[in-house]
């Protein structure tokens, strides 16, 4: 069988290993970039606390002793499911059976000024611009010439009070009481302000009651400024303007408030669902295709449990991911149709981490809350086990004890385009750029 899969993320990445080595599979791994992401610590990236290169791991390492599978970095333009072809940046491919793993993107709602001024979090070079852009403020605020200027570049607004968000706003929290004070003495901290916008009536909205409320309550107290029921209305690089007409004046909005499924042109518009995902059936199957399957954030599947699809996570993804490499090894061997598994979701709970010994967790069975420190060790514990590749884990073990015991970090660094020497036409930076279309 010849199967493309398109994405290396979660999902991707895990159906490739599954099937790595398996008679009968001829395995083609096509994503954007030459390496796997783990989106769960971006945020950490973006403050400088890990550095990228400790939660990218490379696609082609992974699979240095497979003998079926390959890997091709291209941007995946079109697929022609009648002809069975993918159509990419640097060719045609060609499929028996095709998996789109290709997740999900920023969704700025089509705010054209908000897709130009605000900064979304979505890839780790994204992570990064976010990086430089929020160090590169309080460069700028050293020699602010007007107060007004100075406000601006010492206010930070997200927006989003998803596990994204919070998570952000903590992290960005204990940059303010650990850190940036020693960096820049000559800026007064107590004129920093970190806004956490949400336009439900609580954080946290998927968890439950008590993790919600929890949460809220550990970011006030590290000094965020939370609004719930509140909606940003429109942003210009200067004012945050709300809907109710109230304005925050801030040089760095960071967007955290809604994702759509990255759909590769070529699927019938019928077959989209809320959330700009896929309609599949319960063996991931894209409904009306042959031999089209999609998994992960980018898939929609209604079940009863699941009514609205399931949460865009990395277990379901993986989960999914583990199913379909099941069905396809017995539709190889020619197995019946009804002998093929059908997906149920084992939820294990989820998490998330406020900042320095906070997170709050919820565990479904035994129904469990408990948040503190006990929370921000298991949260610790998780990640850890879940980074791929054992160098990884232990460079990220490493980077947080040391942060744990000296409260800082070496890794503040603004990386920015400097040439002694003419600038070459198109640089590997413009090339990541137009990879993930972002304004920078
Ligand atoms: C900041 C952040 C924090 C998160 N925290 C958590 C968490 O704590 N716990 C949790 O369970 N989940 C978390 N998630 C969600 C989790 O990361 C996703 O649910 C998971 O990554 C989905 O896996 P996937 O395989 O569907 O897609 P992804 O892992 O997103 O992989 C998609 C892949 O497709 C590639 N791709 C996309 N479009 C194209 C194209 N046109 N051409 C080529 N390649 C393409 C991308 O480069 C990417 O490698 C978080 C997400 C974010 C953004």
């Amino acid at each position: 069988m010849k199967l493309i899969i398109l994405g290396g993320g979660f999902g991707g990445l895990r159906l490739a290993r599954k099937l790595s080595n398996r008679a009968g599979f001829d395995i083609t791994l096509i994503d954007r970039f030459n390496y796997h992401q783990f989106q769960p610590l971006f945020y950490q990236v973006a403050t400088a606390g890990l550095d990228a290169s400790n939660i990218s791991f490379p696609l082609r390492k992974v699979f240095q002793k497979s003998n079926n599978v390959k890997i091709r970095m291209a941007d995946v333009q079109q697929i022609q499911t009648e002809q069975k072809k993918v159509v990419t940046d640097i060719g045609i491919f060609d499929y028996d059976a095709l998996v789109i793993a290709t997740g999900a993107d920023t969704n700025f709602f089509g705010n054209a000024d908000l897709m130009a001024n605000a900064f979304p979090m979505k890839s780790t070079t994204e992570a990064l611009q976010l990086r430089h852009r929020l160090l590169g403020n309080f460069e700028e605020a050293v020699t602010a010439k007007t107060p007004k200027e100075l406000q601006q570049l010492m206010t930070i607004v997200i927006v989003g009070g998803g596990p994204t968000g919070v998570e952000l706003s903590g992290a960005i929290a204990d940059m303010k009481r650990f850190q940036l004070p020693k960096d820049f003495p000559e800026l007064d901290f107590d004129k920093m302000k970190i806004y956490l916008l949400e336009g439900t009536g609580k954080t946290l909205a998927n968890m439950s009651e008590s993790s919600s409320s929890q949460s809220k309550k550990y970011l006030e107290k590290l000094g965020v400024t939370v609004m719930i029921n509140t909606m940003l209305k429109d942003y210009d690089g200067e004012n945050v303007i709300l809907q109710n007409g109230e304005v925050i004046e801030s040089r760095l909005v960071i967007w955290a408030a809604g994702i759509k499924g990255n759909v590769p042109i070529g699927i019938n518009k019928d077959l989209i669902a809320r959330g700009n995902r896929i309609k599949v059936d319960n063996q991931c199957k894209v409904q009306g295709y042959d031999a089209v399957y999609a998994i992960g954030d980018v898939a929609y599947m209604e079940q009863e449990a699941w009514p609205n699809g399931h949460p865009q996570v990395a277990p379901v993804a993986m989960q999914m991911a583990d199913m379909l490499a099941n069905n396809l090894r017995r539709k190889e061997m020619k197995s019946d149709d009804t002998n093929m598994q059908q997906f149920f979701y084992k939820d294990k709970g989820s998490m998330a981490t406020v900042g320095r010994n906070l997170a709050v967790v919820d565990v479904p069975k035994p129904k469990l809350h408990f948040g503190g420190f006990f929370a921000w060790m298991v949260w610790m514990g998780l990640h850890l086990m879940l980074i791929l590749g054992v160098k990884n884990r232990f460079f990220v073990f490493s980077n947080w004890l040391y942060n744990y015991f000296t409260y800082d970090q070496n890794l503040r660094l603004i990386f920015k385009e400097f040439y002694s020497h003419p600038k070459p036409k198109t640089s590997a930076v413009q090339l990541q750029q137009s990879a993930t279309s972002t304004v920078v």
